[in-house]
């Protein structure tokens, strides 16, 4: 089965109408190391994809066979990724002196440690660039996103970035994982193990010496340290609880509303959006009047901190309620 595109164009001036008929197979190999390197990690994580595609009219098959891994200069935290672009292109190098016929032809990454469920703008825009580069050999661009590891299942979201026109979400219908191993596999998922291997080490000597550690790098694993601590306990509290991305800054930030007899309170609790050493803060609304704005110290009375906020802020609304009711 195929599925046919409707365009979410970035930005109004770009929305077009389309019939594109994709269809996507993916081996089972790729996703099977996938797997494995997002269970491995608590950052995130990606690659560039490797495999065919073949357009007939305005049908357009793309199949996934493999994929080169971000490297091991990769740099990369629990809200970013920057692969060694170095390493993957002099690996494509490699990789079409065994297959003339290959294609970079899109990416993987995964949002599985930030709980951010969509691609960021960050995401939108480079990907959007890439498409339209003319370094870029292809008019199509296939983008895997991992938004979340429940056990060994990958939960996975798909996209398409066309040339000139925008990007569109493909439906799962679309996509089909099928049984297959590219004969560059075993190069690639040695390549990949290396690079983990070797991040590991150097993680090892940076905790051995850690007065040395760049200070970026400590920032990165506290906030790490702190958001997967929140998403135990806010998921824990509030199962609906979502996270999204802020317009604004790009700054991650937790939504959840808590129903109360006579409305709902709104809260917003929002990471910094730089610097670790800053307060997180939490906004509760209720009847569209802001009841709390406080900032909360990211340290381990935070929980404490918002239940007595969400305390207050039910009291709040119990007397605007009433308030309304006179
Ligand atoms: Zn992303």
């Amino acid at each position: 089965m195929s599925g046919v595109l409707s365009w979410f164009g970035i930005g109004r001036a770009d929305y077009r109408h389309s019939n594109l008929d994709i269809s996507v197979e993916i081996f089972d190999t790729v996703i099977a190391r996938i797997s494995h390197a997002v269970s491995v990690s608590n950052r995130e994580e990606g690659g560039k994809f490797i495999g065919k595609i073949s357009q007939n009219g305005n049908q357009i098959k793309i199949r996934v066979e493999t994929y080169i891994d971000s490297g091991s200069r990769v740099n990369n935290s629990v809200g970013h990724l920057m692969p060694d672009g170095e390493y993957q292109e002099a690996m494509f190098r490699v990789l079409e002196t065994f297959d003339q016929d290959i294609h970079y032809l899109g990416s993987w990454h995964t949002h599985h440690c930030n709980g951010l469920a969509e691609l960021s703008q960050g995401d939108i825009r480079g990907y959007t660039e890439t498409v339209n580069s003319r370094q870029y050999d292809l008019d199509y661009f296939f983008a895997l996103l991992i938004t979340d590891l429940y056990g060994s299942e990958l939960r996975k979201r798909y996209y398409l970035f066309v040339r000139s026109q925008g990007s569109a979400e493909i439906p799962d219908s679309a996509v089909h994982i099928i049984q297959g191993t590219s004969p560059l596999e075993q190069i690639l998922k040695s390549a990949e193990e290396a690079a983990f291997s070797h991040r590991r080490s150097q993680a090892n000597f940076y905790r051995g010496a850690s007065e040395h550690r760049p200070q970026m790098e400590v920032a990165a694993d506290f906030m790490q340290k702190i958001r997967s601590e929140d998403r135990g306990w806010i998921l824990n509290h509030f199962p609906r609880a979502q996270t999204l991305e802020a317009k604004k800054d790009g700054s991650i930030y937790w939504r959840w509303l808590i129903s109360l007899d006579d409305g709902d309170l709104k809260v917003r609790y929002q990471y910094p959006s730089y610097s670790s050493s800053r307060p997180a803060h939490l906004e509760i609304i209720y009847d569209s009047e802001e009841v709390i704005s406080e900032n909360i110290l990211l340290n381990s009375s935070r929980f404490e901190q918002i239940d007595k906020y969400l305390a207050l802020a039910m009291e709040k609304a119990k007397s605007i309620a009433l308030r309304n009711t006179k």
